[in-house]
């Protein structure tokens, strides 16, 4: 990747996009469009379809006939996995044109986005393709008088709704093993980063994956999310998004046919340094990273860092240096480490946290707030605030932007007590080089994925879940296709 191939991506004029229904590509039912704005600059990039709630219909009727049929759903696993191989080769052919229009939507730092959205999402449809071949059956040990199979079956027709941030990654790892397993899919991005899933759709019916089996319909959360949630032909959703968001999807379920709800929530994740730790400078450098990339806006960042009091000072002063040190500005540039807050009204939620965390006492130790606003586009600076007390709203609630809450303890049974007392339970991470704490610390922290000695980073080997309201269900690994598949027994007199 260089910056004069991303530079001549970057001001490509985009023609307004269609949903992708039944291998077509279809304007609204209504005719209507919503804007897509950069947050680079803030200015209209394109436009995509409005979603009805007849355009939602038209999508689950045409996944629904397209798995009863068996087209893709009774397709030997060996012929899938050659399908889903060759989308996997057309993500890498055009990872960079994919990777600048995920950018151009939603604000990533494209260094970041190269790796994590389309170098992602081949690996995973790579590993799901690779899986399905080699998913055994089972058969029960049972008397001799009857033979008892289990068999897994997939689901049906899978309702996916994605969110703006890393839509290309985590869209994969949903989209990968539903469709590995046969179901039919009918996906929702965000409404306002769609683009790199349309382009996904569009590489997956050149792959081969036939008509009906991926279905894109975009617009509004509240219309076609609430309409695909609410069908009672759809078998089960998986979801990732805001706590919000995913309690209403468990209504809608209890509402329309109790369809199973993974959820992947939010997070706020503890970081915890003890004054043991291997290495504290590099501890300040990868726990400013595991907040700051991405302007902050990844689920499992590690937004509330957790330091022993005695090392308390001269940690905070070094993770300072770090964030003061990263480079904020256009994503686009290779050399920026922090791109844009994905839009205006989460700039002022961000801004709106500093404020409130002031107002309960706390310090702001570095961040200016919004910055280069002359762009047009939406930044802020990386931003520390210490003496956090755990009653306080920015100790408790999500603020998914470049804000780091920092609280002293004093002792592993008071950094636990701390790490827990939240609703959340998705990652966190632990600094120690005594073995036995690190193991303690991992059986004490109530979440998903505990980190020790490092911060994000893992790979599609390991699985991804939240505990507690961050969520139920994995993505990555193996352990993913568990959502796509039925258990199916076959009892049988001999
Ligand atoms: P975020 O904070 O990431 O924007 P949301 O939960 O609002 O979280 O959005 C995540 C996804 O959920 C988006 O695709 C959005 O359109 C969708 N969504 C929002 N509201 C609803 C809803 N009521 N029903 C179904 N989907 C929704």
């Amino acid at each position: 990747m260089n910056q004069s191939d991303i530079d001549t991506l970057r001001s490509q004029v985009l023609s307004p996009r269609s949903h992708f229904i039944g291998g077509r590509w279809v304007a609204a039912s209504e005719g209507g469009q919503r804007d897509v704005l950069s947050p680079i600059d803030g200015a209209v990039l394109t436009q995509i379809a409005e979603g009805t709630p007849a355009d939602m219909e038209a999508a689950i009727a045409a996944a629904r006939a397209a798995f009863e049929d068996g087209r893709w759903s009774r397709r030997a696993p060996a012929e899938r996995k050659k399908v889903l191989l060759k989308l996997a080769d057309l993500i890498e052919k055009h990872a960079l044109e994919l990777a600048v229009l995920g950018v151009r939507d939603n604000g990533t730092e494209i260094t970041m986005a190269m790796k994590a959205e389309p170098m992602s999402a081949a690996g995973t449809f790579r590993y799901y393709a690779e899986a399905i071949d080699k998913v055994y059956g089972q058969i029960a040990p049972t008397a001799d008088s009857v033979l008892g199979l289990i068999h897994h079956a997939p689901v049906g027709v899978v309702g996916a709704i994605v969110p703006w941030n890393m839509p290309l990654m985590i869209g994969s790892w949903k989209l990968a093993p539903a469709l590995a397993t046969g179901n039919s899919v009918v996906l929702k991005p965000a409404e306002s980063a769609s683009l790199s899933l349309l382009k996904l759709a569009e590489l997956a019916a050149e792959a081969g994956v036939p008509d009906g089996v991926l279905n894109v319909v975009t617009g509004s959360g509240r219309v076609v999310g609430e309409k695909l949630a609410l069908s009672m032909d759809v078998d089960i959703m998986v979801f990732t998004g805001s706590g919000a968001t995913g309690r209403r999807l468990l209504e809608y379920s209890a509402r329309s046919n109790m369809k199973r709800c993974y959820l992947e929530l939010g997070g706020k994740s503890p970081n915890i340094v003890f004054n043991d730790a291997p290495d504290l400078s590099e501890a300040a450098k990868v726990s400013a990273g595991g907040i700051f990339r991405n302007a902050g806006q990844i689920c499992i960042a590690g937004s509330r860092l957790l330091v022993q009091e005695d090392i308390h000072d001269e940690f905070v002063a070094e993770l300072v240096k770090h964030a003061e040190a990263m480079r904020v500005g256009n994503p686009l540039d290779l050399d920026t480490q922090i791109g844009a807050v994905h839009s205006i009204s989460e700039l002022e939620s961000n801004l709106d946290f500093v404020a409130k965390a002031e107002a309960e006492g706390a310090e702001r130790r570095t961040g200016d707030g919004r910055i280069l606003e002359e762009t047009g586009g939406y930044y802020m600076a990386p931003t520390v605030m210490t003496g956090v007390k755990p009653t306080d709203n920015l100790f408790q609630n999500e603020v998914f932007g470049p804000v780091l809450s920092v609280t002293p303890f004093k002792d592993e049974e008071e950094a636990i007590r701390l790490a827990n007392s939240t609703v959340y339970g998705l990652s966190s991470g632990v600094w120690t080089s005594n073995l036995s704490r690190a193991h303690r610390m991992i059986a004490g922290i109530r979440a998903g994925v505990v980190h020790v000695n490092t911060y994000g980073g893992s790979d599609l080997t390991v699985p991804l879940g939240g505990v507690r309201q961050s969520g139920n269900g994995h993505d990555k690994s193996l352990h993913a296709f568990e959502k796509y598949l039925d258990l199916k027994t076959a009892w049988i007199k001999l």
